[in-house]
């Protein structure tokens, strides 16, 4: 045993621990995979390094069976930075691990990548003459043996030429020829597109974030519109050209193809995309990439913000105040807060971007621990829309939209202009109902009313001729009509008769983004309308082409839920209308108004983006309302003003700090008691001051896919004396019998309090 050392070794289990295991000598002694022998099975685990205090006793350590990397797979840099993370979030680090790597390393696969750089003639390329190499027989070799293969590697290209490399660098740029990074990383093989000429203030953000080459934190503050991603693409040329590396986290690459394009066609660098779409070997190969430097732009989802870096040089965190940011469950990290903590790791800039920031990051700039910087206009001559108020008390409803609503819509038809028509419920009717016994369709394992979904063939295929879809949609009855449950994903026949009373008066109450599709159809029965939702782009690549008949001009109005509010440019959209604006007014989340004024804000800022000015039209019947007032003047200040007041008189973040301990159980009560077992558990453990426990209560929907749920929020003004009284109380609830009777699970900076 000598010849052995004790290792820590961080082990896919959901246990708040390492495990101790031997390890051959001259096995690397962190941040490399060993394969080890744990319970009955063998698994892939992490070495965190030696310890000299092993915690059980010498005889009974088990030891590693293989070391899978000669050299580590994580720095040490990178692994402590993971470690702080599961000790942030007080999640055991072998998950947190887990969720880091890429599904094939987690297997045991090598770290490795097959094929790496490939070259191959275009098709242009290959129409060339031969006799275009009449005085260049060097270029003439090169140009034959990728003529006479589907694509070479760097390497056999060495070996052919020396110089290939410049030579066939301006073949890309001519369009003859292209290179693949190992089908993982993209390279655009055109010429770079120009950049624009800064205005004053993207030239002044541009400067204070290239001016910093240490750690520092900003607060990239513009309208839509203002010209925010082109700050980032300026910064990273400049961080490109220091020889750092960037890695930028955007909420959902699926629905912002044009944001990757446009990285793309800016940089004629290999790419690393990480998004959830990549399949086991491309993730692998995208993660590889960037560890190793070969991909100097990382741009990914929240996962991404775990990739190592050969050569940090700058963070860009794209709306940062968005919700997709934090994962909902499992390890239930926040990537923008850890992005920070990261950058601060690895002392490099940071910038958040957003033009709705988060409370939070306004607060910390007020802090001083950010810096703001403000894109306050719109470069050209493109001005911000304005926010008309059509108050419903008044304005009866036609089937969902009030009259001036139909009326604008219809001057946007005339002046063929695009419209937006915005609505976050999809589905036909959010209720159906019997008018005779107000009998509701409800999911049988969820408190929740059943949607009423119909799958009307508007909008799908491209329109052919002088036929517009809506007509061709007429000679087709609609396709499946169902119940569907939001919640859990439940189907029911649509029952004809009321199962309470038989009447057969049922009827689907309210609009989901179907019907008002179905109804602007018979309302302008020449529009071309296209839809966008969860269900309208469940196929792959549907957004894509939906996206791309929208900037065809092959689209008039274009009816979504919040899938339309991000990060897309729609130029010849004037019209933006948002029809149920009044849900998460007065929710019972403190978070609501905060994700209803962003929302709305985003959604408009889709109008008017380019010559032609934008209107911006909600139906409300608040029309007082203190955030409407706001929304009209654009004056996102004066709403984040009154909610951080709000916040700050409630105790609620960013004044103070949450935990919220969550549980389920398939039997009604048994959640609920298990919470007021851990809330007397807790009682001993409460510091004097500044923490303190909610009573436990069922969830706001407490029965969910057959489970019933309930919750335990845990509030406190000290970030430091939450962990202290989280860390004890874990340590007695992980041992107790009765947490392994219910589901169970922490969420420390919980953004969804339900
Ligand atoms: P944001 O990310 O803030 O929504 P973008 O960077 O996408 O803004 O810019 C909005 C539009 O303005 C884009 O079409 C972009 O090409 C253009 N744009 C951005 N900066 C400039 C500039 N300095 N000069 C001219 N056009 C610009
Ligand atoms: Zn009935
Ligand atoms: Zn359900």
């Amino acid at each position: 045993m000598s010849e052995s050392r004790v290792v820590r070794v961080a082990v896919p289990t959901p246990l708040r621990r390492a495990f101790d295991y031997l390890a051959p000598t001259g096995a690397p002694l962190a941040g490399a995979r060993v394969r080890i022998p744990f319970g009955r099975r063998e698994t892939v685990g992490v070495v965190l390094g030696a310890t000299t205090e092993p915690g059980v006793a010498p005889h009974k350590l088990k030891r590693i069976s293989a070391v899978l990397d000669e050299v580590p797979l994580l720095d040490g840099q990178s692994l402590a930075f993971l470690e702080w993370a599961a000790d942030y979030y007080h999640h055991p680090i072998g998950e947190v691990l887990q969720t880091a790597l890429p599904v094939l390393l987690r297997q045991g696969a090598p770290a490795t990548v097959a094929g790496l750089e490939q070259w191959s003639l275009t098709v242009a390329g290959r129409a060339l003459a031969v006799d275009t190499w009449k005085r260049a027989p060097r270029q003439r070799r090169l140009w034959e043996a990728l003529a006479a293969t589907p694509g070479l590697s760097a390497g056999a290209l060495g070996g052919l030429s020396p110089g290939w490399r410049p030579l066939l660098a301006q073949w890309a740029e001519r369009g003859w020829a292209r290179v693949e990074h190992g089908d993982c990383l993209s390279v655009n093989a055109g010429p770079p597109v120009a950049s624009p000429a800064l205005t004053a203030s993207q030239a002044q953000a541009v400067s204070a974030l290239v001016g910093a080459d240490t750690y520092r934190a900003f607060l990239l503050h513009g309208i839509t519109g203002s010209g925010k991603t082109e700050v980032y693409l300026q910064a990273i040329a400049r961080v490109l050209a220091a020889g750092r590396q960037a890695l930028v986290l955007v909420p959902e690459i699926g629905l912002t193809p044009q944001l990757v394009d446009r990285f793309r066609r800016r940089f004629s660098v290999p790419i690393a995309v990480l998004h959830s779409g990549l399949n086991d070997s491309e993730r692998l190969c995208a993660w590889l990439a960037a560890r190793a430097g070969r991909a100097p732009i990382v741009l990914g989802t929240r996962s991404a913000v775990f990739t190592p870096l050969a050569r940090p040089g700058l963070i860009v965190v794209d709306e940062e105040h968005d919700l997709s940011y934090k994962q909902q469950d499992g390890f239930r990290y926040h990537a923008r807060d850890l992005a920070v903590v990261r950058a601060h790791r690895d002392d490099i800039p940071i910038v958040l971007g957003s033009a709705t920031p988060s409370l939070e990051s306004l607060h910390n700039v007020r802090q001083g621990r950010y810096a703001l910087l403000e894109l306050p206009e719109r470069p050209g001559a493109a001005a911000l829309p304005q926010v008309h108020l059509l108050d419903l008390r008044r304005l009866p409803l036609i089937e969902g939209l009030a009259q001036p609503l139909l009326k604008h819509l219809d001057d946007r038809l005339e002046r063929r202009e695009q419209s937006l028509v915005f609505l976050n419920r999809r589905g036909f009717a959010p209720v159906y109902m019997c008018y005779d016994c107000r009998w509701i369709a409800s999911c049988t394992r969820c408190d929740a009313h059943m949607t009423l979904h119909r799958d009307v063939r508007v909008s799908r295929e491209p329109p052919t001729g002088r036929q517009t879809p809506h007509a061709a949609s007429r000679e087709r009855p609609p396709r499946h009509t169902a119940l569907l449950c939001h919640h859990c994903g439940a189907e029911q026949r649509v029952p004809a008769r009321c199962p309470a009373c038989a009447s057969e008066r049922l009827e689907g109450i309210g609009e989901g983004t179907q019907r008002v599709e179905a109804v602007l159809a018979r309302h302008f029965p020449r529009a071309r309308i296209v839809r966008i939702d969860r269900d309208s782009t469940r196929r792959k690549g549907a957004l894509q082409g939906q996206l791309e008949r929208i900037q065809a001009g092959e689209a008039d109005i274009l009816v979504g839920t919040q899938m339309l509010s991000k990060g897309h440019d729609f130029p010849n959209v004037t019209l933006v209308a948002v029809l149920n604006a009044d849900q998460g007014l007065y929710s019972s989340d403190f978070r609501s108004p905060e994700h209803l004024f962003q929302q709305i804000l985003q959604v408009g800022g889709r109008a008017g983006r380019a010559e032609r000015p934008g209107e911006v039209m909600i139906q409300t019947f608040y029309p007082d309302h203190a955030l409407f007032m706001a929304l009209i003047d654009h004056d996102y200040h004066a709403f984040a003003e009154h909610a951080l007041a709000e916040r700050r008189d409630a105790g609620y973040p960013p004044f103070g700090y949450l935990a919220l301990l969550r549980a389920e159980a398939p039997a009604t009560s048994a959640a609920l008691a298990f919470l007021g077992h851990a809330h007397r558990l807790a009682q001993p453990l409460m510091p004097e001051r500044g923490v303190q426990l909610m009573d436990p209560v069922a969830s706001p929907m407490e029965r969910r896919a057959g489970r019933y749920r309930a919750q335990l929020l845990v509030q406190a003004s000290q970030r430091g004396a939450l962990h202290e009284f989280i860390r004890k109380w874990l340590s007695v609830l992980d041992t107790d019998p009765a947490a392994k009777r219910v589901r169970w699970s922490l969420d420390i900076d919980p953004v969804m309090l339900f």
